[in-house]
């Protein structure tokens, strides 16, 4: 019998892994609006027409690559963020595990333009599913900038699970306040169908906050903020009287990256018990600090999921961190509700 098994050419095995890094325009918003975050930018700017199924497009003042990198960056596995197994309980970046561009470049029309700081002219790459169709030195300013076009062009039965635009704009849009409140320092700005969204001025968390979500939560937010020896905890929790029918504004970051726990929502929902009712959510955007060495991100590709390793005292610090906040705001005496 002869040998059957082939290595499969890069292309075919990009496309592969993109099915799990990239599920919609959403993750690609995701995943370059972090790499901008990584490379240091000061300000960001998102472009999306059509719900990103015909264009969605960074571009930051960050680090840039050189010439070389802004190749190699379409490699699959190919990053700077990390070089050794230590370097993987340290991450301190958004990304680490250098798939997304290779991944996005496999099922879309790719131009990415990058410029350091020392380069004289920056770098023109367009890629094609996984091809480079051309590559030339152009002339712009320090930064990249990647326009993603025709998202799953060459995956039908991709494009066709695409849901309707305000659906895969909600996802997007998701993913902007998620990367925008969790970098208030970054200015953003947001045009959506040649429409300027948002215009989000570098400032501090309760300002992004305003700025995102309206300035009716100006007076609304209440400061929670714990610390013990092994995690802080800090951010802003919305007042009892402020709660909504969805869950749509809860947010938890760990070291600054979102992430989504049943576990921990309910640690935060029932140190609001008593004060809201069945079906109401109040707003929240924590942010966790602790050692990288007590979590493991590495679960899933899209990195929203996290493992602890005292999740059950995780939980009782934000529980008691939140109660603690909402003690100090003047809640409606009448209401019971423990110690
Ligand atoms: P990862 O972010 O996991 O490293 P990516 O595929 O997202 O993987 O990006 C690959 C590499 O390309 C990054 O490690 C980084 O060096 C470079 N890169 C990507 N986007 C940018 C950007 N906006 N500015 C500077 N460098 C970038
Ligand atoms: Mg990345």
């Amino acid at each position: 019998m002869p040998d059957i098994i082939n290595l499969l050419p890069d292309a075919i095995a990009n496309q592969i892994a993109a099915g799990e890094v990239v599920q919609r325009p959403a993750s690609v918003v995701k995943e370059l609006l972090e790499n901008s975050v990584d490379a240091g930018s000061t300000h960001i700017q998102l472009i999306i027409n059509e719900a990103g199924k015909v264009l969605i497009h960074a571009i930051d003042n960050g680090l840039g690559m050189s010439e070389t990198d802004a190749r190699m960056c379409f490699e699959r596995h190919a990053t700077s963020k990390i070089a050794t197994s230590e370097d993987l309980f340290k991450i301190k970046t958004m990304g680490f595990r250098g798939e997304a561009l290779a991944s996005i470049a496999a099922v879309a029309r790719v131009e990415l333009k990058s410029k350091t700081a020392d380069a004289e002219l920056a770098t023109f790459i367009h890629i094609e599913a996984s091809e480079i169709k051309k590559q030339e030195p152009i002339s712009a300013s320090q930064g990249t900038s990647i326009a993603v076009k025709n998202l799953f062009y060459n995956v039908p039965a991709r494009r066709n699970f695409l849901k309707s635009n305000p659906v895969e704009m909600r996802h997007i849009l998701d993913e902007f306040h998620r990367v925008a409140l969790s970098n208030p320092a970054i200015s953003f700005s947001f045009t959506q169908n040649e429409k300027e969204i948002y215009q989000l001025p570098a400032g501090k968390l309760s300002q992004r906050i305003v700025s995102l979500f309206g300035k009716n939560y100006q007076k609304q937010l209440i400061t929670c903020q714990e610390e013990t020896h092994w995690l802080k905890v800090q951010g802003y929790i919305g007042t009892p009287e402020f709660c909504k029918k969805t869950r749509g504004e809860q947010f938890f970051f760990i070291n600054n990256r979102f992430i989504k726990s049943s576990y921990l929502n309910h640690a935060v929902q029932g140190a609001y018990e008593g004060m809201i009712q069945e079906g109401q959510f109040p707003f929240y955007a924590l942010f966790i600090e602790m050692d990288p060495i007590h979590i493991d991100i590495n679960v899933h590709p899209t990195k929203t999921e996290v493992k602890f390793d005292d999740e059950r005292s995780v939980y009782g610090i934000i529980k008691a961190a939140v109660k603690q906040a909402l003690g100090t705001h003047n809640v409606t005496p009448s209401l019971d509700f423990g110690s």
